[in-house]
């Protein structure tokens, strides 16, 4: 893969999305109505394999969103981030039940459809546990989605 020119002229350590841009731009498309809520990164804690993952929150008492930091990677999409968000801004509008009505609004996300699929698809990459990990050098791969070993549990959100 040819290497990017901004990656040469701007090494990125620890490749950061700007949040609060991805944050603005959900206000703006969905949420003009209501003042924007504080968006952060939560503090990374662990590197260690995780049985579940929690990739935002909502703190209804101080309204603040908290997005997992292990989504602030290249090899995370903008729109799956968003997709996070706009599920933070719909508790703070909607309240907590993910209820019909709740599931309804989640689904006017414009990448609703695509952040679902990509979640799918790199559920283990998020819990530590990289797809070619559990392939067997030489193997023909025979399952294209990988089943890891325990059940595991997304809090989506
Ligand atoms: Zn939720």
């Amino acid at each position: 893969m040819p290497v990017r020119k901004a990656d040469t002229l701007f090494p990125i350590v620890e490749a950061s999305h700007n949040l609060k841009s991805l944050a603005d731009e959900v206000h703006r498309t969905y949420f003009y109505k209501y003042p924007p809520l504080p968006v952060q990164w939560g503090q990374q804690i662990s590197r260690k394999k995780r049985r579940s993952i929690r990739l935002g929150s909502y703190n209804h008492r101080t309204t603040e969103v908290r997005i997992h930091p292990m989504l602030n990677s290249p090899n995370v999409p903008a729109f799956f981030i968003q997709s996070v968000i706009h599920h933070e801004y719909l508790h703070h509008v909607l309240g907590a039940p993910h209820n019909r009505r709740f599931h309804q609004h989640e689904r006017t996300f414009r990448y609703f459809r695509e952040s679902q699929e990509w979640i799918r698809g790199n559920l283990a990459f998020l819990l530590g546990r990289r797809k070619n990990e559990l392939r067997v050098p030489g193997a023909t791969p025979v399952a294209t989605e990988v089943k890891p070993p325990q059940p595991v549990q997304v809090s989506l959100f």
